[in-house]
């Protein structure tokens, strides 16, 4: 098997990889804060850890993947405050938003999704830690600080020049830049509005709140150990919350805390970094609304290589739409029960294997989502010239699935039939409300009639919990 390498922001090099133990990948990978829904640009950094997590399946390695959801931060406590609610008020529905647009882009479930107020003992037990072996320290404020002059590897991650860091000045915000390298707050001390949005809690410097990056420290270390395998985010998390994640974490247990440090690049819209600020977010809802499928946008993200900026265009996407169509089309053809029957080649069965080797090679050579699409688009076109040939050979025909089920199981961009025809889903939705409906008022005899319809259509429903599911079984 090919030697597994990935790019290490730590070491700005690509070096092999493996698991410390050999077995599972166990990683952390920063979620978002959920004041607002993820937008594109979010779920481009969450789409490159799918796929890193699916490579690492692929490879043989289990997955044990941690990613937190921010769930107190002061745009939280502020918009709390404007809301007159408490902050797991304004998160809860975020949170729901988070998990259907993840589920929509195939984005494989972490293992875990611990939320920072669930874990507010394990953060101020690390702060005690920090303040005990005296590189923390509480000032006239009331907030407790990390004194970064006191951890000489500080600035390790982001390459920081000495001349930037201006210890013994403050900075109480979680986000700020490089120029303002400073003790940045562990704990900090609460205000009237944390007290009123339900976000403070008792400690042993009085009531206050966790920063940023002590949140993912804690959570990190309590759930993975405290050396993981690779620490993931977007490119602006290095400075300073991966670098301050490092300087707590490290000064208090004196072991490294992450062996890799991952980055994805952003996503831009007309040449400026998708953010919330800019005004320029597209979100996966409106995506889907637009009848845009999960397979395209997959498609979209994973052609251009995860350490590369990205632009977002109605030509790129039409571009990967039309892509993922071919790879339906062969899809379909592949598995039509005519396939087996008019059989391969013994080209077919090459092809097949050569096309599992290029992808591989790709993906396991620092993640090459383009190198590995362009592996099964040529596949596609050698398998399809092979099935023209009709060439009687079962076997091959049984070699080019496992292939295109192989490559596909990371890249995962069939698009179902009815994300690519949202009349049809809409459709599927309206007669399943009306069954609902027939059901309430106790007509089975509709009920069952309108089961039929969808069955004829190719839509199995199964219900559970009081909720229908349905998926589509068949190609309409
Ligand atoms: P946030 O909710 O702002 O904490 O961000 C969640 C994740 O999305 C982080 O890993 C960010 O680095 C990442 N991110 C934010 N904006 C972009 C963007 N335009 N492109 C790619 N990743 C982004
Ligand atoms: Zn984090």
């Amino acid at each position: 098997m090919s030697e597994f390498r990935l790019y290490n922001t730590l070491t700005r090099r690509v070096e092999p990889f493996a698991p410390a133990d050999g077995r599972t990948v166990r990683m952390y990978t920063c979620g978002p804060t959920v004041y607002n829904p993820a937008h594109l640009g979010n779920f481009r950094t969450f789409l490159f850890e799918d796929l890193m997590r699916r490579v690492f399946q692929l490879r043989g390695w289990q997955v044990r993947q941690v990613m937190n959801l921010t769930d107190v931060d002061d745009k939280i406590i502020r918009r709390a405050v404007e809301q007159g609610k408490t902050i797991a008020e304004v998160t809860a529905p975020i949170e729901e938003i988070f998990h259907r647009d993840r589920e929509y882009l195939r984005i494989q479930p972490a293992e875990v999704y611990p939320k920072a107020t669930d874990f507010i003992p394990q953060m101020i037990a690390l702060v005690e830690r920090l303040v005990a072996c005296g590189v923390a320290y509480r000032a006239e404020d009331g907030s407790v600080y990390f004194a970064i002059d006191k951890f000489p590897g500080y600035g390790k991650l982001s390459r920081l020049d000495t001349r930037e860091v201006k210890s013994g000045a403050r900075v109480l915000q979680d986000d700020y830049s490089k120029e303002n390298a400073q003790d940045f707050a562990l704990w900090k001390a609460a205000k009237p509005e944390d007290e009123r949005s339900g976000a403070a809690w008792d400690s042993p410097w009085g009531r206050g709140r966790p920063g940023w990056h002590l949140e993912c420290s804690a959570m990190a270390m309590d759930l993975l150990g405290e050396t993981l395998d690779l620490h993931g985010g977007g490119i602006d998390l290095i400075f300073p919350h991966h670098e301050d994640e490092i300087a707590q974490s490290e000064a208090a247990t004196g072991k490294p805390f992450s062996r890799f440090w991952c980055h994805g690049a952003f996503l831009l819209t007309e040449g400026a970094k998708m953010a919330k600020r800019v005004g320029n977010v597209i979100t996966v809802e409106g995506l889907r609304r637009d009848g845009v499928p999960a397979a395209a946008l997959r498609h979209f993200v994973f052609n251009t290589h995860y350490r590369k900026e990205l632009n977002l265009s109605d030509e790129a996407l039409e571009a990967s739409l039309q892509g993922v169509r071919r790879v339906r089309d062969f899809h379909d053809r592949l598995y039509d029960p005519a396939a087996l029957s008019l059989g391969g080649t013994p080209e077919l069965a090459t092809a097949a294997d050569e096309a599992v080797a290029a992808a591989e090679a790709a993906l396991f050579d620092d993640l090459n989502g383009p190198e590995a699409l362009a592996a099964m688009f040529n596949f596609i076109r050698r398998a399809n010239a092979e099935l023209d040939r009709r060439g009687g050979d079962r076997d091959s025909v049984e070699r080019a699935r496992a292939a295109f089920e192989r490559i596909n199981s990371v890249l995962d961009i069939v698009p179902d039939r009815a994300d690519a025809d949202p009349a049809l889903a809409t459709w599927i939705e309206e007669r399943i409300g009306a069954r609902r409906e027939a059901r309430a008022r106790r007509d089975f005899g509709e009920a069952d009639r309108i089961r039929a319809e969808l069955t004829a259509r190719g839509v199995a429903i199964e219900d559970a919990g009081g909720e229908t599911r349905w998926k589509l079984v068949r190609a309409t």
